[in-house]
């Protein structure tokens, strides 16, 4: 799945709120304390175990007390969860934000922002009850989740320290690394945030996806893509190219190697002009995927005709 840019206008809007929060919070220095986000917001997190009946039902009869669409509908909640496979949501009347306790705990972090961010985007109220959730079309509901997804980056992130912070380093996946131990974030949050906010003027993608080598092993090989994050440079001139022809050419240059560093190559794009331009590719190897970092290099010197 390829990222969606947003518009400046909500961009902006949701820069206020975070800065608001930050200034709240005293400017303090990364990484940013969530629980610290939580007193100052008010807000009550819960943790409920997907496939778990018993929790589900003890989780459920919690929140019909208050949750009015509850009341009408007991088992509503559980279905729009289930529904829609959420790892995570926020509740309104409760000011609660409930996390699916099966997901990985490092993947936490990002999800509770990510709700939290639901809860200060003013807009986003009206959709936030089961029921409206229902009546979303798809498309709307990716702009919803890719503004909440915004908000949370620019939280985790301090908005502007990590851009700076990004620009005084290489560009590579070594400082990707260095960048998440700093604020306290996952290497694939920070990897997306790197490509779209750091880099925006220059083409550049990066795939999280299963190892090039072990496609076989994926839960669905036709899909072997999670997610393709595209700067809005490579977005413009580049943007005919597809996450699975970005994923093909990885193979050239990955080793079989299972985690750490597995292989740098360079890789030539077609833009939307019908001009050749290299890129040098990197990618890392972890537990769950591989990340890869493409950074625009040059164009490809054509034969000039006599
Ligand atoms: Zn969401």
């Amino acid at each position: 799945m390829k990222n969606l840019l947003l518009g400046e206008y909500e961009k902006r809007d949701i820069q206020v709120q975070v800065t608001k929060v930050l200034r709240g919070l005293g400017n303090p220095s990364p990484p940013l304390k969530l629980e610290d986000v939580r007193a100052l917001l008010d807000l009550d997190v819960r943790y409920y175990r997907s496939g778990d009946d018993s929790a589900v039902q003890e989780f459920v009869s919690k929140v019909r007390i208050g949750l009015k669409q509850i009341v009408i509908r007991p088992t509503l909640l559980w279905d729009v969860i289930k529904r829609a496979e959420l790892s995570a949501l926020w509740v309104p009347d409760r000011r609660r934000i409930l996390v699916d306790a099966n997901e990985p705990l490092l993947k936490h972090r990002w999800f509770e922002t990510h709700e939290t961010l639901h809860s200060l985007i003013p807009w986003h109220q009206q959709f936030m009850l089961g029921d409206t959730l229902k009546e979303l079309s798809p498309s709307c509901l990716e702009v919803i989740e890719s503004e909440a997804n915004y908000g949370a980056g620019q939280l985790l992130f301090f908005q502007e320290l990590f851009v700076t912070m990004a620009r005084s380093l290489p560009v590579s996946l070594e400082s990707i690394r260095l960048i998440a131990k700093h604020f306290g974030n996952t290497i694939t949050s920070t990897l997306w945030r790197y490509v779209e906010e750091v880099w925006a003027d220059t083409p550049v993608v990066a795939l999280t996806s299963v190892h090039p080598h072990y496609l076989a092993q994926a839960e669905d090989p036709m899909q072997p893509c999670q997610r393709c994050i595209e700067s809005p440079a490579f977005k413009q001139q580049f943007g005919g190219v597809g996450e699975n022809d970005i994923f093909a050419r990885l193979q050239s240059y990955c080793t079989y190697g299972k985690r750490g560093p597995i292989g740098t190559g360079e890789i030539i794009f077609t833009d939307v002009n019908g001009d050749s331009h290299y890129f040098c590719f990197e990618s890392f190897a972890t537990k769950y995927h591989v990340q890869t970092l493409g950074v625009y290099s040059r164009k490809l010197a054509t034969a000039v005709g006599f």
